[in-house]
């Protein structure tokens, strides 16, 4: 007796639904997918009890006539692809023709459509995958999905779902998701019959985000860099600066030729090259945009499509590398220009005294102390002067000029031997003394590195030690890397190492143990990174004991080369740790928080 049988098509749909529809915040994705796919200005999203009971998408898109409706609703049935070199490079959303049948399979299903210039539309409701009603139906142009009692056939998987707040949540993500994508569609949420939000079609990224997540967000957000010429694809988009970063990856999107997507090899190409401007387990904050030829990335691999495989993932994760690096760096000038703005100081914020800032940006007059007001100017003790002497003798009013003449700001003091007080155009400055000479030392030795390698000074007794064989092969891998780091190591018979050297500016006295510890900590943290990284974990590693410690007493002069040295660094707004070296607290946060404003 034969026993292979074809499956009923309903029950192969819900076979595909268990792929596909894993949850409500699938239906929304497959659904605004849709819509997006279909041209859609303007799509509304309404769900009530986390997307279980009822979940509605209505978009004023093209529409379909009464025979295409009726065959969206058939397994692989597809008006976005046609042939398998269509297949090979997918310029929509869609392309599986499964979405509409699965949902229809494991929901109450009711679909209204209508072309632009039809007399009438169509209106189908389907039940657990069996259709009910087709008939004409008289809604506006374009198409309206609801899908009531979500796996109400499939007790099994409505067992799976967690809180309706939690899918609620999972929904606004998504939204999210294909919001930022997409910021010329204007979008609306409605929750239980309360507006979540509503999202005016935005000209840009920027606008978006900012409707999106608030000002607040945007203003510490950089203009990706373009990777260089020769890479095959363009990198746009916004991300969070050095020190900007969140407890988890849900600010951390990555858009391929438009979609959504998680991959591996982005979220390495992110933390590398975010590298030293990242706290230990922080995620950045990207609005990342890789568009590149549709022939070059496979979308076809993940049935929720939430996965993508790059034909040539090397150069893909190298141009975003480059790109954000780049990117980061170029924010250091956004600083520099906050420090060249002239302080405000009393006299140039008096009425009809000419001033270059825009009014708009200008502090209030009450923020600043008036003429009269004690001004407390840099009162920080110089060689053989106590702070108390200093508080008369210092000019009132006057910017001083730190490194040259470019940067324009006044020290005020330091504060618990720690924080550097300065004053600037915006407000108040505070710079963690011990964070910015870690900074400071870091690139320089990474300069050097990069150069001529750092000085090393020989061991007063070579010594030998052996590795477990994968160190071994690290090592050996690594060897080039470790000697332009001042490591003097070479291999010395199978599995052992001689060392002979170690970089002046350490200071260790067990040298094996020392390598044991550098190589446990570089293994780890540099997995597949380049050499260049490598070296700056190392170096990252071993400044932190050289930078000034917390509580060293600084004279001003120093404090004054601190400051001017850290404003010369590549990413000065940060350590090689990814802490923040500078915070601004801006006159109208100070005025906030005094009540002079509300
Ligand atoms: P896919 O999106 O992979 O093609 P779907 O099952 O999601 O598969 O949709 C099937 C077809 O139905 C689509 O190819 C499209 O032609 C049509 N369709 C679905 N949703 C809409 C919509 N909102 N507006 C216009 N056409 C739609
Ligand atoms: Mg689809």
């Amino acid at each position: 007796m034969s026993r292979i049988r074809l499956l009923p098509e309903i029950l192969a749909s819900q076979v595909a639904a268990g792929e596909v529809v894993e949850r409500p915040a699938s239906v929304v994705k497959e659904l605004v997918e849709n819509s997006i796919d279909a041209g859609a200005r303007k799509i509304e999203v309404i769900i009530r009890r986390g997307g279980i009971s009822l979940v509605r998408v209505v978009d004023d898109g093209c529409g379909m006539e009464r025979d295409d409706a009726l065959l969206s609703l058939e397994r692989h049935a597809t008006s976005k692809i046609r042939t398998a070199a269509d297949l090979a490079a997918i310029a929509t959303l869609g392309f599986r023709g499964e979405a509409l049948p699965s949902i229809a399979s494991v929901s109450r299903f009711r679909l209204t459509t209508r072309e632009p210039d039809a007399i009438a539309g169509t209106e189908i409701i389907v039940a657990g995958g069996r259709i009910e009603t087709v008939r004409d139906g008289g809604e506006a142009p374009g198409t309206q999905v609801e899908v009531r009692s979500l796996f109400y056939n499939l007790p099994a998987r409505r067992k799976f779902l967690r809180s309706e707040n939690t899918e609620s949540r999972n929904i606004e993500h998504q939204l999210h998701l294909q919001a930022t994508g997409h910021p010329e569609i204007a979008f609306a949420f409605v929750r239980d019959d309360r507006i979540a939000f509503q999202l005016p079609a935005a000209a840009n990224l920027l606008e978006r985000i900012r409707d999106l997540h608030g000002t607040e967000l945007v203003e510490r957000l950089l203009p990706v860099e373009e990777p260089s010429a020769s890479a095959r694809m363009r990198i746009r988009g916004l991300i969070g600066q050095a020190g900007v970063s969140r407890q988890s990856r849900a600010q951390q999107l990555v858009f391929v030729n438009g979609r959504a997507i998680e991959s591996p090899v982005l979220t390495a190409a992110l933390r590398e090259g975010y590298h030293t401007a990242l706290m230990k387990g922080q995620f950045p904050v990207t609005f990342l945009f890789l568009d590149l030829d549709p022939a070059a990335v496979d979308v076809n691999v993940h049935p929720a499509k939430r996965e993508v495989r790059f034909r040539d993932p090397g150069a893909v994760r190298e141009s975003v590398v480059e790109s954000i690096r780049k990117t980061l760096e170029s924010g250091r000038r956004d600083w520099q220009q906050q420090f060249q703005r002239p302080v405000m100081t009393p006299a140039a914020s008096q009425p009809g005294t000419e001033s270059v800032i825009p009014p708009a940006f200008a502090p209030q007059p009450s923020a600043v102390p008036q003429l009269g007001e004690p001004v407390f100017n840099s009162v920080l003790p110089r060689e053989g002067e106590s702070l108390r002497d200093l508080r008369d003798s210092w000019p009132s009013g006057e910017a001083i000029n730190v490194a040259g003449a470019s940067h324009q700001f006044q020290i005020i003091g330091v504060l618990n031997k720690l924080y550097v007080l300065m004053e600037n155009q915006d407000g108040l400055v505070l710079v963690d003394q011990h964070a910015a000479h870690e900074r400071i030392l870091f690139e320089e030795l990474r300069r050097r590195m990069e150069e001529q390698g750092v000085p090393s000074q020989r061991l007063l007794l070579a010594q030998t030690f052996e590795l477990a064989p994968r160190d071994a092969e690290w090592v050996e891998r690594n060897v080039a890397t470790l000697q332009k780091m001042g490591i003097g190591i070479e291999p010395f018979g199978q599995n052992a190492f001689k060392i002979d050297s170690l970089p002046t500016f350490l200071d260790v006295s067990d040298p094996v143990g020392f390598m044991r510890k550098v190589i446990d900590g570089l293994k780890s943290a540099s997995n597949g990174s380049s050499p260049l990284r490598l070296g700056e974990d190392m170096i990252a590693k071993t400044v932190c004991r050289h930078a000034v410690k917390a509580n060293d007493p600084l004279r001003y002069l120093e404090v004054e080369k601190l400051i001017g040295d850290l404003l010369e660094c590549d990413l000065p707004y940060c350590c090689p740790h990814g802490r923040p070296t500078m915070i601004q607290i801006s006159h109208t946060e100070l005025e906030k928080k005094f009540g002079r404003k509300v």
